[in-house]
């Protein structure tokens, strides 16, 4: 086993680093109070070459590995994990589906678009009436010539008002139940797909997260992602992808967690000196250390077996189960070595607890990845 990282890994590590700490860092504050995405800042990420990472050369992309894209949705949310999250949707979400199920034409025309950020995607699953249990979905697809036919009312999607791909599921078989499931690219800007009401969020408040109507949305038949009927699979895979990011965003939290801690505790004074001398202090900070090492161990495994091609499902979902726990332990602790400094909005820690707490719900909540871990365990 080689914990070492390749000299391009190390590079890409630390240059993405530096970009977090000097660009997105020192603008996360703005953005959660704006309540908005920073589309110029998105716009840097897609010069930098941040939304086409993974996609393969061929395609406009940088064509590197899980375990570097994986180390800089880390890093670009330790600086600013509203942003970070056009990222991991666009590589993990979308690209990855197109990628793995798309014929060629369809890799050819959506993921250089993808890769340079001219058509940023969005995945367009949940509904109001299917959450956790995706397989209700009731949006429609139905066959109408050349095209498919979708009507339907989606929510809680991310990137909505800006993206161009849209990654559509619709029943093309309602009686099917789960099974009648179907996946399309839609285009932003279609006749009939339309991108509504904003979400009044707790946390990732730069995050643009938003209701989705179809309604007599044409799609052409040749924009079927994968088989009719297999659309929850497609939906189930790129998750299985999408936790590496999403647990790898939660330890990005957890680390500006705890390193605010860290800086507020060796300048905190009480009874003559600095918090970070009682042992109760330290031993909250050596704490949240281990949950945040052992959380990041765990996505880069993942991360690892993703790009060796084997499966990996059970051990994302541990990332991301381990990786959102710690973020919302670590966040917690860390507003709690600030006192009632930390409760207040001039204090980074403050919106880290608020924006750790998502990482519990999105892309399978923490009993969705229990049941998929626990599942593997009984298994015959
Ligand atoms: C900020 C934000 C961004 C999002 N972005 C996207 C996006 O881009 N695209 C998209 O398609 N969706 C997106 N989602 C939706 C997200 O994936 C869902 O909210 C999530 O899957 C949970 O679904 P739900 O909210 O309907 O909760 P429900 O499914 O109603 O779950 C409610 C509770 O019941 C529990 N539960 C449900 N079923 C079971 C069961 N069988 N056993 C045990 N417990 C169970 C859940 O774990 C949860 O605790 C986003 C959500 C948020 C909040």
């Amino acid at each position: 086993m080689d914990f070492e990282l390749n000299d391009e890994q190390k590079a890409m590590k630390d240059a993405t680093r530096r970009f977090a700490d000097e660009v997105l860092a020192p603008a996360a504050q703005g953005i959660d109070e704006a309540d908005e995405t920073n589309l110029e800042l998105v716009g840097q990420l897609a010069e930098l070459g941040y939304l086409g990472l993974t996609i393969p050369e061929e395609y406009d992309g940088a064509g590197l590995d899980t375990v570097t894209y994986a180390m800089c949705m880390e890093e670009l949310s330790r600086g600013c994990a509203s942003t970070a999250l056009v990222v991991s949707i666009n590589l993990s979400l979308i690209a990855d589906a197109i990628l793995k199920f798309g014929t060629d034409e369809q890799r050819q025309k959506y993921l250089p678009g993808l890769a340079t950020g001219e058509a940023i995607g969005c995945f367009v699953l949940t509904e109001p009436e299917a959450g956790t249990d995706a397989g209700a979905v009731q949006t429609t697809a139905v066959r109408d010539g050349d095209d498919y036919v979708i009507n339907g009312t989606k929510c809680f999607i991310t990137n909505a008002s800006f993206a161009k791909t849209f990654l559509v599921f619709a029943s093309t078989d309602p009686e099917a139940g789960s099974k009648g499931l179907s996946c399309f690219i839609a285009d932003g800007g279609t006749d009939g797909l339309k991108v509504d009401k904003r979400f009044d969020k707790l946390g990732i408040r730069g995050a643009d997260v938003r209701e989705v109507h179809l309604e007599d949305c044409r799609v052409p038949a040749a924009n079927m992602l994968g088989e009719e009927g297999k659309g929850l699979k497609i939906a189930l895979t790129v998750l299985d992808g999408g936790r590496i990011g999403i647990a790898a965003q939660a330890v990005g939290i957890a680390q500006a967690a705890l390193d605010e801690a860290v800086k507020y505790s060796a300048e905190r004074k009480q009874f003559g000196r600095t918090i970070n001398k009682f042992q109760a202090t330290q031993f909250k900070l050596a704490d949240m250390a281990l949950a945040v090492d052992s959380a990041r161990l765990l996505y880069l495994r993942a991360a690892c077996l993703k790009d060796k091609g084997d499966r990996f499902s059970v051990e994302s979902a541990m990332a991301k189960l381990a990786a959102s726990r710690a973020a919302n332990y670590v966040a917690n602790q860390a507003v709690q070595i600030h006192g009632g400094y930390g409760y207040m909005k001039e204090y980074t820690v403050e919106r880290l607890f608020r924006d750790a707490r998502i990482t519990e719900i999105y892309e399978g909540t923490s009993e969705v990845q229990k049941m998929v871990i626990s599942s593997a365990l009984l298994q015959d």
